[in-house]
């Protein structure tokens, strides 16, 4: 199911036939306990997943995306986080589009695991229909896939602070535990928060927005047992969302 390790004639065969799915990352920092390919290693755990329910085509993921926020991703002071501009993402995913489209792929799952990517990945694609009018896609970011129901246990005791604040926190370290365990610091795993959250962005960023150790929230609420529920759970509601639209 993964492109990269396909024969070329492997791929031919099977890429008319498949929903081709693209996993769109980053390289940025998550604490002190997890790895800089996070936003990356997740939507492709799920992409395996999925593909093996579906019988669809794994693209080698995006490991860079769009510009870290301070809010959402801790921002770019961090050593590490290595961002793109807008137009070269929108224009790196229009190209892997184009090409997998002239190979014969039609039905596009644009699966997201970087906060930042949405608004140039929909630029993408809105571009790609004007010449590829045959074409389906969609665009998921794996955390709204969660079922409203799993939120209560999945954040009881710290609470929920919304999907932008969730970086590096309860579920990408829950969610890590479960896809890749040997990735995760067990010993270095922190709560942390910003001293304020403003509702607005201010450029540069001032310093009291973003907590020193780049974990933006309770991170010690993360268990394998939690990512499990959410792998599970968020692979089912992305396999129904490609039956349905796909
Ligand atoms: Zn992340
Ligand atoms: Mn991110």
């Amino acid at each position: 199911m993964l492109a990269e390790q396909m024969t070329w004639m492997e791929y031919r065969d099977k890429v008319k036939h498949s929903v081709v799915i693209l996993p769109m990352g980053s390289l940025e920092q998550h604490g002190p306990h997890l790895p800089l390919g996070v936003d990356a290693v997740i939507p492709t755990g799920f992409a395996k997943k999925v593909a093996e329910k579906i019988d669809g085509m794994v693209l080698p993921a995006l490991t860079y995306g769009y510009k870290s926020q301070p809010t959402s991703g801790g921002g770019p002071l961090f050593p590490g986080t290595t961002s793109l501009d807008g137009e070269t993402l929108i224009h790196l995913i229009l190209d892997i589009l184009r090409d997998t489209y002239r190979h014969g792929g039609r039905k596009f799952l644009l699966l997201n695991g970087h906060y930042e990517n949405v608004a140039f990945a929909t630029e993408a694609v809105e571009l790609f229909l004007r010449e590829a009018r045959d074409i389906k896609a969609v665009i998921v970011n794996w955390w709204d896939q969660v079922p409203e129901a799993l939120i209560p246990e999945i954040f009881a005791g710290a609470g929920f602070p919304g999907w932008d604040t969730e970086h590096a926190a309860i579920t990408e370290t829950s969610v890590m535990l479960f896809f890749a365990p040997e990735l995760v610091r067990k010993d270095k795993i922190i709560d942390d928060q910003a001293k304020r959250i403003p509702k607005y962005s201010m450029f540069p960023p001032s310093k009291d927005i973003v907590p020193e150790s780049g974990v933006l929230y309770k991170a010690t609420y993360g268990t394998r047992e939690k990512g499990e529920k959410l792998v599970n759970s968020v692979t089912d509601a992305i396999v129904e969302i490609v039956k349905k639209e796909l």
